[in-house]
């Protein structure tokens, strides 16, 4: 089953990654594992998936725990400041970094762990009430101050677009993540790449591909519904 899945999605991203003229190397799938146990994950690795994504640290350093090492795990969920010590030596990136007093608590246990930290901000394009991450008008000073903190590296932005019936009602949003990553890239800040763009879901990310995602992040198509009220009662 997952098997086939992941055949669709590929034929899926190949499909956008022709319609957008993007390099095929340069459009990379993070399957999103959260709330899906470690058998049913290991289904998508023997497919050779070796990038996973996670909202939630105790289950992304359990499932490290568990699994193969040369899996690299993607943070890709709201971070609180104290528990930023489980995972900076076990996330590959951090994709959700939303506050300025975040990447410095995230500095700092690197620091610890001897180590330089990969992040990328998150930016909240469509203003909802309900998403975390920067506006667009606060990145630029945010990558400002962030990029002067030692033990971290920029890579780029990410953003989480809207639930929608129809995808290309979230084109704008990716085309302006993109533009912000363009604009900032301007500005040569010492420190800062703009080389990731993290964009795109089950939902919608041929349209995140198109506008020039090159990690997308595909849960649901991959592993099937989500049951959450399960896990709240365990
Ligand atoms: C759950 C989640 C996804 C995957 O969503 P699907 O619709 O299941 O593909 C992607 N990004 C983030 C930040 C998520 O929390």
């Amino acid at each position: 089953m997952i098997k086939d899945n992941l055949t669709v999605i590929e034929n899926r991203m190949r499909e956008a990654i022709r319609k957008g003229n993007r390099n095929a190397d340069e459009v990379h799938l993070i399957a999103v594992s959260k709330t899906k146990p470690v058998s049913l994950i290991m289904e998508a690795y023997e497919q050779g998936i070796r990038d996973f994504g996670e909202n939630k640290v105790q289950e992304l350093v359990s499932k490290y725990e568990e699994m193969p090492k040369d899996i690299r795990w993607h943070m890709i969920g709201h971070l609180q400041t104290n528990k930023v010590k489980y995972i900076v030596d076990k996330a590959y990136l951090i994709h959700s970094v939303d506050s300025v007093k975040l990447a410095k608590e995230i500095s700092k246990e690197a620091l610890k762990h001897q180590k330089t930290c990969n992040i990328l901000l998150e930016v909240n394009v469509a203003s909802e009430d309900s998403k975390f991450g920067f506006s667009c008008a606060d990145v630029c000073p945010a990558i400002e101050e962030i990029a002067k903190l030692p033990g971290i590296s920029v890579k780029g932005l990410m953003t989480v677009a809207p639930y929608v019936d129809d995808p290309e009602e979230n084109r704008a949003v990716f085309l302006k993540l993109k533009q912000l990553s363009v604009d900032i890239t301007k500005k040569n800040i010492d420190n800062v790449s703009m080389d990731i763009l993290s964009m795109g879901m089950s939902g919608d990310f041929e349209v995140a591909i198109e506008e020039g995602a090159n990690y997308i992040r595909v849960g649901t198509s991959i592993f099937g519904e989500r049951n959450y009220s399960i896990n709240k009662e365990s």
